[in-house]
């Protein structure tokens, strides 16, 4: 058990620094389940619903250049809650659904169970994209429903979006931006992008 990683797309045309979207999955891109204010991973295929946003939003990224890499903590699969099986049977389907460049998953355990470098806040689901896919971090962002997202996006030198879903928790450090879903997390980046292009131009 470990990191896994599917990658559908293979590096960049040419030989410039890609740009990507590290999306979160659960409340970003997949509706998480929320008990008592918090939010839980669905724990069967059936449970999985991509939301009804994120494919347009997913689609207006890639069509601007990015590209989109969920990066997921899965503890409860090193917790044995549930089988690595069905997390792989829900992200086939999330790359049947979604234009999704690559997914990083951590299954370990964590709460003091695991030590590992990928279950964010750590970078590593992030630094291992960006060295094999040749990403510019500094030109990427994260979009995220919890601190773990935020820290961690801000850790690799990402801009960071939070998406606002009411949990009973707080943040750790500030978000560049926050929005209410991943639709317009993609215009708050695809506004940033045209205005740098436009600054870049009349430069
Ligand atoms: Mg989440
Ligand atoms: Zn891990």
């Amino acid at each position: 058990m470990g990191k896994r990683e599917v990658n559908t797309e293979r590096g960049t045309r040419n030989a410039e620094k890609a740009r990507a979207v590290f999306l979160d999955r659960d409340g970003v891109v997949s509706r998480s389940l929320v008990r008592n204010g918090l939010p839980f991973a669905p724990t069967t295929l059936n449970d999985f619903e991509i939301l009804p946003e994120a494919s347009e939003a997913c689609q207006r990224l890639k069509q601007a250049g990015f590209l989109l890499i969920v990066v997921t903590n899965q503890p409860e699969v090193g917790r044995g809650i549930i089988k690595q099986e069905t997390v792989e049977a829900m992200h086939a389907k999330m790359c049947r659904e979604l234009p999704i460049a690559r997914v990083g998953v951590c299954y370990h355990p964590g709460h003091g169970m695991s030590h590992c470098d990928c279950r964010k806040p750590k970078t590593g689901l992030l630094v291992s994209a960006a060295q094999e896919l040749r990403i510019d971090l500094t030109q990427s962002w994260m979009i995220g429903d919890r601190w773990r997202d935020i820290d961690c996006g801000s850790a690799a030198g990402c801009r960071t979006i939070f998406i606002e879903r009411g949990y009973a928790e707080g943040l750790k450090r500030a978000p560049d931006f926050r929005a209410k879903d991943l639709a317009e997390a993609a215009d708050l980046i695809l506004a940033a992008l045209n205005k740098m292009e436009q600054d870049a131009a009349t430069r």
